[in-house]
């Protein structure tokens, strides 16, 4: 019978995280992906939990961050118990470099007594020799850690399996219509009745926000990345400058990004994005430009108008709700953003604060 409690639009790292503890939570719970499970932005992500290093401000969106990221460490080792999927968890931190005495004391004055640690130009060399000579220093993000954002997704959805989801790939949906107090939601797999529904199809989201009756708040940001498999180069941290990271993964291979197109539907990588890399990447690390390139690609972070993403219901179709627009920090909010849409549809009240800031009034009070 094609009934469930919850269905769930869109089979990234979000919608499979809310897949996951809706069905821990008892829930009947449905995931309809229109390709496969992760295809999309979420395995495009370096999978850096980047609490510090993409915030500055300390505002309520670095506060979600802060409290995403410290999920990470049990969420690894339970997700590695009901699923068998190890997510590739790293807490080596991160280096943020300074190439001139003044970004130096930009980023020592943003040091602090526990998460933040000016490192000196020796010291940085010490630890990661490879990093060009020409820093002035490095700030230490300690506890930025990093992930494998297509392993999250899967590790979520085989545990949601293990709890009753039904996942439907190569499944797009094409309408959602009221049906009494559900909602019929009309794929290529036929129709299926959903108590709840919730909205997670990336950057597509703004499909529905539309037949939904609202405004569309979606915007591609094309980014970037390749991978080389260093035969020489050990490096042991993330070490970025300025857009430009280089992640070094558990298997080996070490991730390089990323370029920031907006408002370009375009998936593949390109000649010109990617020379963009490997010049700053070369600037970081000189010796790199030896190493082997073993792939690019290229995906859509999706991004709203303010930049920050929405955990709302629709304010006039009851048991519609949107998780969407997590940009450039889908992986680390993942875990946050699951918990905040269980407390949305439970009502257990335990994240008041994120949902009156990440609603949707933000949409529907601004004219951008
Ligand atoms: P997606 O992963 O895009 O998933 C949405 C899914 O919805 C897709 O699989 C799509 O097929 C499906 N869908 C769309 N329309 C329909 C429909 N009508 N019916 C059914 N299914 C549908 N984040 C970090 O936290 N750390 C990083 O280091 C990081 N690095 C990044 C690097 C790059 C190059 C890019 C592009 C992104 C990066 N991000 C990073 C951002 C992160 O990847 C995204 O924020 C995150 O993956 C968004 O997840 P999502 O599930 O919302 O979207």
């Amino acid at each position: 019978m094609n009934v469930f409690d919850v269905g769930i639009i869109g089979g990234g790292v979000i919608g499979q995280g809310i897949a996951y503890e809706l069905s821990k939570a008892g829930l009947k719970t449905a995931v309809f992906e229109s390709g496969e499970i992760g295809g999309k932005a979420t395995s495009a992500a370096a999978g850096m939990l980047g609490a510090h290093s993409e915030n500055e401000k300390r505002d309520i969106f670095f506060e979600l961050c802060l409290e995403s990221r410290n999920l990470y460490p049990s969420l690894a080792k339970e997700l590695l118990e009901q699923s068998g999927v190890d997510i590739e968890l790293v807490q080596e931190g991160m280096y943020r470099l300074a190439f001139t005495e003044e970004e130096g004391r930009f980023l020592q004055s943003l040091a602090d007594e526990n998460e933040l640690e000016w490192h000196s130009r020796e010291n940085v060399l010490a630890n990661e020799p490879h990093v060009s000579e020409d820093i002035a220093g490095a700030l230490w993000l300690k506890h930025d850690g990093q992930v494998k954002g297509s392993s999250v997704c899967h590790a979520y959805a085989k545990g949601a399996r293990k709890y009753g989801a039904s996942i439907f790939e190569q499944c797009p949906v094409f309408d959602v219509i009221k049906e009494g107090k559900a909602y019929k939601l009309v794929t290529s797999q036929g129709v299926f009745i959903c108590g709840k529904v919730v909205v997670s199809s990336g950057v597509w989201s703004g499909f529905f926000f539309e037949k939904l009756g609202l405004r569309n708040p979606m915007k591609p940001v094309k980014g970037e990345c390749l991978a080389i498999k260093p035969k020489k180069l050990v490096i042991n941290k993330t070490v970025f400058y300025e857009h430009c990271y280089i992640v070094p993964k558990k298997d080996g291979t070490v991730i390089i990004g990323a370029t920031s197109y907006e408002n370009d539907w375009d998936t593949h990588p390109t000649v010109k994005g990617v020379s963009e890399l490997m010049i700053k990447v070369q600037k970081i690390m000189p010796e790199i430009g030896s190493e082997p390139v073993v792939s690019a690609w290229s995906s859509l972070r999706p991004q709203t108008a303010d930049g920050w993403p929405y955990f709302a219901e629709h304010p006039e179709h009851e048991g519609i709700f949107f998780a969407t627009g997590h940009y450039r920090n889908g992986i680390l909010l993942a875990p946050i953003t699951s918990l905040i849409v269980k407390d949305m549809i439970l009502k257990t009240n335990q994240y008041e604060r994120y949902i009156h800031t990440f609603s949707l009034n933000r949409l529907l009070s601004d004219a951008k």
